[in-house]
């Protein structure tokens, strides 16, 4: 499994890490076993959030005994992201990871609360050691530009946002921006949640041939593809342990410029859109 430096953060983790929206929706026993499947074939990176329901003690079971393996990450609501409200549901979610520590605490959207009140409670949270970097979500261009006059540069360890084979909108502004900034860029739904694309659609007909040269599945080539840039890491969800172990052999999976070339044809990029596009 590839690893890379998670932006400002100053830690590594792994290129792919492992989702958990609705993970706490089914099969609470398999869930936990496909994260720990997954942290077993180096998917160390698990991102969860005080949104995702039970999603925080289904993470905290599969990490039990095994804490200093993963890079945990967690957000905060926009609701919550008060000076004081952030610190609370900090300390609540670290509760219900049966932890003592996030390596990263994200703002989940922007929302009411000025910048400037986050900042100050996620400085305070690094000053007790109760997370290690902090982070955003959803954020564009101008909205990063606004937070680096807030917080200073180098403090943004990531932004997460939506990337997938059919929603490239990132890559207009939102990428380079984070690598000119040394922002970690984080691909939420790297199958478009439940939008893959099919094998019998000319694209999907692409992505099934690139995979069977590297005697790969086509799961593995587009989560490849999406982490092709240095700056970029992906956080499929799965709730099946065979998935899990699908996804973390795309952690070795390297394409050709030839291969991807094919599939930024097959996948294109679009017009910016005026607006950030997220789920
Ligand atoms: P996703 O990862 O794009 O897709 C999940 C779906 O793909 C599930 O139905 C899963 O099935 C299936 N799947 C996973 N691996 C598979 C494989 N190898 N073969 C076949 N099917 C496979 O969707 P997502 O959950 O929306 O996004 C991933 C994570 O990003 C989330 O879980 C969450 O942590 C994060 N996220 C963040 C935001 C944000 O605003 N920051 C928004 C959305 C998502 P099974 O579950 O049955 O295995």
């Amino acid at each position: 499994m590839r690893r890379q430096k998670f932006g400002s953060a100053g830690a590594t983790t792994s290129v792919i890490g492992q989702g958990t929206w609705y993970i706490d929706h089914g099969d609470r026993v398999a869930a936990v076993a496909a994260l720990r499947r997954g942290l077993d074939l180096g998917m160390t990176h698990i991102d969860t959030a005080e949104m995702y329901g039970d999603a925080e003690p289904v993470v905290a079971d599969a990490i039990a005994g095994r804490r200093d393996e993963v890079f945990l990450v967690s957000k905060v609501l926009p609701s919550n992201a008060s000076r004081r409200g952030a610190i609370t549901a900090c300390e609540r979610s670290l509760r219900r990871l049966k932890t003592d520590r996030l390596d990263c605490y994200l703002l989940h959207w922007r929302g009411q609360y000025p910048l400037s009140e986050t900042v100050a409670a996620f400085d305070d949270l690094i000053r007790t050691g109760k997370i290690r970097s902090w982070g955003v979500s959803n954020f564009d261009a101008g909205d990063l530009a606004e937070l680096v006059s807030v917080a200073g540069e180098g403090k943004i360890a990531c932004n997460q946002v939506l990337y997938h084979l059919g929603e490239r909108a990132i890559e207009h502004s939102v990428v380079p921006w984070c690598e000119a900034h040394g922002v970690a860029v984080v691909a939420y739904s790297p199958f478009g949640h439940d939008d893959f694309p099919s094998p019998q659609s000319k694209a999907g007909k692409v992505l099934q041939r690139i995979a069977m040269a590297h005697d790969a599945t086509p799961r593995q080539v587009a989560l490849s593809f999406l982490t092709r840039l240095p700056s970029v890491f992906a956080i499929p969800k799965a709730s099946r342990a065979a998935h899990a172990a699908d996804n973390a052999g795309a952690g070795d999976l390297s394409l050709g410029e030839g291969e991807i070339a094919l599939l930024e044809q097959a996948f294109p990029r679009g017009p910016e859109p005026r607006s950030l596009p997220m789920l």
